[in-house]
C-alpha cells in the first residue's frame, strides 16, 4: 500500500529513526545520508525541518517508526 505521508515539524525530536529505518529499506544500510527523508536543525528557531526527497516512494515506514508523531501515514 502506498501513503502520504503528513508532516507535523512541530513534534519532531531530531532522532534520525526516520532516516535510518529508510536507508535501511532503500539501500541495506543504516546510513541516514542515503535516506529519502531529510531531517535538518534549523539554526534560527531550535525546530527541526523535515522533508521528503522525489524519488520518495511513499512506503510508509519512515512514518511508521517515528514515535513522536511528526511523520504520520495517510491512505491515498
Ligand atoms: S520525524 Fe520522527 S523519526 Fe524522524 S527525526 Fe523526527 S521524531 Fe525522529
Ligand atoms: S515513505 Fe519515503 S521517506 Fe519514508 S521510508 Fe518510505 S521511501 Fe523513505
Amino acid at each position: 500500500m502506498k501513503w502520504k505521508i503528513n508532516i507535523h515539524e512541530e513534534h519532531c525530536t531530531g532522532c534520525l529513526i526516520c532516516q535510518m529505518i529508510c536507508s535501511l529499506a532503500n539501500d541495506g544500510c543504516f546510513y541516514p545520508s542515503h535516506s529519502l527523508i531529510k531531517v535538518q536543525n534549523d539554526e534560527n528557531d531550535a525546530h527541526f525541518r523535515i522533508e521528503l526527497d522525489n524519488n520518495c516512494n511513499n512506503c510508509g515506514l519512515c512514518a511508521s517508526y517515528c514515535t513522536s508523531k511528526a511523520l504520520l501515514n495517510e491512505k491515498r
